[in-house]
């Protein structure tokens, strides 16, 4: 068994999800298929979600009339038969019909925006599985919020997962496609929930664990993870094979091809992750795996934003232990993850990814510390590879490489294969690339 998840360009058109049936049918393995909304759809559903919540509804029914217009156009060209169109029109005017009765619900909480988003994929699944048996292929949907759940912490529940969806899957052994959506999942309270954006990588991962199938396959619009970030960088390539460990770190600090949890509930259960192009389904893509043959120094680059970094000086610190629990636990305390660590000897500089609590973090950190001001909008660039302890001239090529660019922050020795870099985040665009063209050759 394999699960393949495909992401919303390779479902975004009616070619496409036909491109995407010859390829899961073409290879005759068993296989658990992940679907996300069809591309657009769910920054569509987000707008939309927006608008009712500042009760604009008219702009909302608008919005909802022209997304359906775009469902009406692809289920025409999709489905080729009366009996597949009918069925086609079905799944979008119930989902439709659906959508357009959230409008009007009073007070519009979280809960029913979380409905309203979770459409996308069940729109997708939907049509894609009604598609197969047009054709007559062998398949069924598992609807994921039946099996997908988080806790109260949002953390999947893999125990709860591999229970029900193992449940689910013995009553379908006849069936060689079994379809489902990414992203959505239920909480703890029932409720319809997700993942968080670009979650649908994510769950293929988390059913790829549950299930400890023979591999996982991520589908998208490019020929595996490049050495850089391509939106931003001229000269990328694809890396061919990556550690468990070099992945995670790519993913986790913001190389957009994968959700940042993804790698996580594969390297549990070492379940290899294969990155794939739909476009260009023959290209080697790249195997993400626990042990590689590569032996490159840097592998990849990636940078996350929307980083504030905090400084805390205390003359306490000095000579002293336990001044670095009391700051942590007011991170803690606040359920925020702390990205990157310096310290001196009197001072510690520490970032975050979530100012959501912020204020209240400072105010703690102002009882047992003095603070200078906090630097926002910051960009931590992570280096991956492999810094042999014993190696000298890693880092002097690093910091050759961004001689005019202003580092804020410098972390290097916590693990042998990451280095992270914190700059303004006006200043990423140019040290990706002076990164780029300092690291690594091109013919
Ligand atoms: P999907 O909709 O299939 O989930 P995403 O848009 O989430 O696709 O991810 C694929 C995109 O990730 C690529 O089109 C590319 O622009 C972007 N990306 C960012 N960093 C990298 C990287 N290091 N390697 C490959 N793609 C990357
Ligand atoms: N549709 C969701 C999103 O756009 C999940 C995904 O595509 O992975 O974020
Ligand atoms: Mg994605």
């Amino acid at each position: 068994m394999q699960v393949w998840k495909f992401g919303g360009t390779s479902v975004g058109k009616p070619e496409r999800m036909k491109s995407i049936r010859n390829l899961v049918t073409e290879d005759k393995t068993r296989k658990i298929v992940v679907l996300s909304a069809l591309s657009g759809t769910t920054n569509g559903l987000l707008a939309i979600g927006e608008a009712i919540k500042q009760h604009k509804n008219e702009e909302a029914f608008e919005a909802i009339s022209t997304l359906k217009k775009h469902y009406q156009t692809f289920i025409e060209d999709l489905y080729t038969t009366p009996e597949g169109l009918a069925k086609g029109q079905k799944i979008i005017d119930t989902e439709f019909d659906f959508i357009a009765s959230l409008v009007n619900i009073s007070p519009f909480t979280l809960k029913q925006d979380k409905e309203l988003v979770a459409q996308g994929e069940i729109l997708s699944t939907q049509m894609f599985a009604a598609y197969m048996e047009e054709v007559g292929d062998s398949v069924v949907l598992i609807p994921a919020l039946d099996f997908m759940r988080i806790d109260a912490d949002n953390e999947p529940e893999l125990a709860v997962i591999e229970e029900k969806l193992g449940h689910l899957l013995s009553k379908q052994t006849d069936k060689q496609i079994i379809v489902t959506q990414g992203f959505i999942c239920r909480n703890p309270r029932g409720e319809v929930d997700n993942l968080k954006r670009g979650g649908s990588d994510y769950t293929a991962s988390l059913i790829g664990g549950a299930t400890v199938s023979e591999e996982i396959q991520i589908w998208t619009d490019i020929d595996g993870m490049h050495n850089n970030d391509p939106r931003i960088v001229k000269r990328t390539f694809p890396v061919r094979e990556l550690s468990f460990e070099e992945a995670a770190e790519l993913a986790y600090f913001g190389a957009k091809i994968l959700h940042p949890s993804t790698i996580t509930p594969a390297k549990m259960k070492g379940v290899p992750v294969r990155l794939k192009n739909t476009m260009e389904p023959n290209a080697p893509g790249t195997l993400i795996k626990s042990e590689v043959s590569h032996t490159s120094e840097i592998t990849a680059i990636a940078a996350k934003d929307n980083i504030t970094a905090i400084y805390i000086h205390s003359t306490r610190m000095l000579n002293a232990y336990g001044f670095l629990r009391k700051v942590f636990e007011v991170f803690e305390k606040y359920k925020t993850p702390v990205d990157m660590i310096t310290t001196s000897e009197v001072s510690v500089a520490v970032t975050i990814d979530n100012n959501e609590n912020l204020d209240k973090i400072t105010e703690e950190l102002n009882q047992i510390a003095d603070l200078e001001p906090h630097d926002f909008n910051q960009s931590i660039i992570c280096i991956v590879g492999n810094f042999m302890a014993d190696k000298a001239g890693i880092a002097i090529n690093v910091m050759n490489a961004l001689k005019d660019i202003p580092v804020r922050m410098i972390a290097y020795g916590a693990s042998e294969h990451n280095m992270s870099i914190l700059v303004d985040t006006k200043d990423k665009n140019a040290a990706l690339e002076a990164l780029n063209e300092g690291l690594f050759k091109f013919e």
